[in-house]
């Protein structure tokens, strides 16, 4: 079965052109100026739209348990509505249950993501530690692909990790030739900042982000980066909010360490303004770790994607609707934490993106697919087009209109914190592995078609870093430190 996607102009990280793009089964065969199709084969016209590789979002929650409820959108609403924005690929996070067995958590995750329609992967949550888990990190990163774990540095007394067990998983980490991420927020101060905030009588919505200010989020994310510097593993940052934490970000990268930076489309055009809304739905539908921001933030993130210091624009979907969010109608630490954006992360970024010319379509496809795919080691088979690689593609309208908002969405959300946001540019076209999932503002999934995409760990890349990092080459003494 071929596809010929006709006289578009073909978008990478590397650059732009003109081109056709044919595909052949699930890959792409060739890209060049007037391909000649066999007979037979299925043509899409992308006269005066970019083609380029699917949007990777690399921090996504589907059907994940949490605060007591679970996130609404499953593996298949949750890769359905990206492929309806361009997004032909999610990385997931396993989060076990501390002293859960990882692989445990990781069967019960694969199991709940067989529905999905498009491509998928997991990072794996560190959420306690003792041998099971220098163990198991190993069974992960050589039998399952999994070459990235998680920290959670903040929601104590649930899923928050101390120091110690960052270093011990940093270092275990490193020696697989894995990358570790943190969520970098100081989960002592958030706790206290909480309880002070309640006690004064703040217990609506407005008290979410008194209790998490930026101090909050650089201190963690400063700490964090200096600790992967020193043991010398690379780190990657999510949802980075503010200017505190993107600085701490950016000495890391000057002090040569290989530390990486996410931020959220919705930190980029969203402020703080939304938790003194009078309507407390608003607000609550509002509530997610990080905060909104000041305007000032939304600049210096701005700055960062510019700049190089944030090199993913991810979502950290993870929907709740209405009356789970009324869970916490008379405390705001009882609100599930937690906002949509899969859909709308492209076009909110396009619009807002290359339409002002803050970037450019190739600093876009990098921003959405292609770093992600590098950093987390499957380019060149996804966020590139290129013969060989997947055939996940996006026929890319610069000139479609959109009234972003829960009516237009495919989120199963209630809610949408676009409402009412006017956006040019869009998916005409989606396509996944070479089957067409959405086309003409019809989406077709197909239940179960996506597959799990394994993710070899960088054992060269951890050679590398030892190197560089010569003040802290583990030398056999120095890496018992970090054995349990
Ligand atoms: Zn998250």
């Amino acid at each position: 079965m071929h596809t010929l996607i006709k006289g578009g102009t073909v978008v990478t990280a590397e650059g732009e052109r003109r081109a056709d793009v044919l595909v052949s089964g699930e890959q792409v065969a060739a890209v060049g100026e007037r391909i000649d199709a066999p007979s037979g084969t299925k043509v899409i016209d992308a006269g005066g739209a970019y083609v380029m590789p699917g949007g990777i979002d690399p921090h996504v929650h589907m059907e994940l348990p949490f605060m007591g409820t679970v996130s609404v959108d499953d593996f298949l609403s949750g890769t359905a509505c990206a492929a309806a924005g361009g997004t032909t690929m999610i990385i997931d996070f396993v989060i076990p249950a501390p002293q859960q067995s990882l692989l445990e958590a990781y069967r019960i995750w694969r199991e709940r993501a067989r529905k999905a329609t498009a491509d998928y992967s997991f990072h794996m949550a560190v959420t306690w530690w003792g041998p099971q888990v220098f163990e198991e990190m190993e069974t992960l990163c050589r039998e399952h692909g999994v070459n990235s774990f998680k920290h959670f540095m903040a929601y104590k007394n649930a899923i928050m990790v101390d120091d110690a067990t960052l270093i011990a998983s940093f270092g275990r980490a490193r020696d697989l030739g894995a990358i570790c991420m943190v969520h970098a927020e100081n989960g002592d101060l958030v706790f206290r900042m909480q309880q002070e905030t309640f006690e004064r009588g703040i217990h609506g919505p407005e008290g979410h982000p008194i209790s998490r200010p930026p101090e909050v989020e650089g201190e963690a994310a400063n700490r964090a980066c200096q600790i992967a510097g020193v043991v010398g593993v690379p780190l990657y940052v999510v949802h980075t909010s503010c200017r505190q934490a993107m600085e701490a970000i950016a000495r890391a990268k000057l002090a040569g360490h290989r530390v990486f930076g996410e931020s959220l489309v919705q930190h980029l055009v969203i402020d703080d303004a939304v938790y003194r809304a009078k309507d407390w739905r608003h607000a609550a539908h509002h509530v997610m770790s990080p905060p909104f921001r000041a305007p000032d933030h939304q600049q210096a993130l701005w700055g960062g994607l510019q700049g190089g210091t944030i090199e993913v624009i991810g979502t950290d979907h993870c929907t709740f609707r209405t009356n789970q969010k009324a869970m916490g109608k008379d405390d705001f630490r009882k609100i599930p934490n937690g906002t949509g954006g899969l859909e709308e992360r492209m076009s909110v970024l396009w619009h807002h993106g290359v339409r002002t010319g803050r970037i450019t379509p190739s600093e876009f496809v990098a921003a959405t697919s292609a770093n992600a795919a590098r950093i987390f080691n499957i380019h060149p088979r996804k966020g590139t087009i290129a013969p060989g690689s997947d055939a996940d593609i996006v026929v890319w309208d610069p000139a479609a209109h959109r009234t972003l908002g829960a009516a237009a969405h495919h989120s199963r959300n209630d809610f949408s914190i676009f409402d009412g946001m006017h956006v040019t540019g869009a998916a005409a076209v989606t396509m996944s592995r070479g089957a067409v999932l959405w086309q003409n503002g019809t989406l077709s999934p197909v239940e179960g078609r996506g597959r799990y995409i394994e993710r070899p760990c960088f054992t060269d890349y951890a050679r590398s870093q030892t190197v560089r990092n010569t003040h802290c080459a583990p030398t056999p003494v120095e890496r018992q430190e970090f054995v349990p």
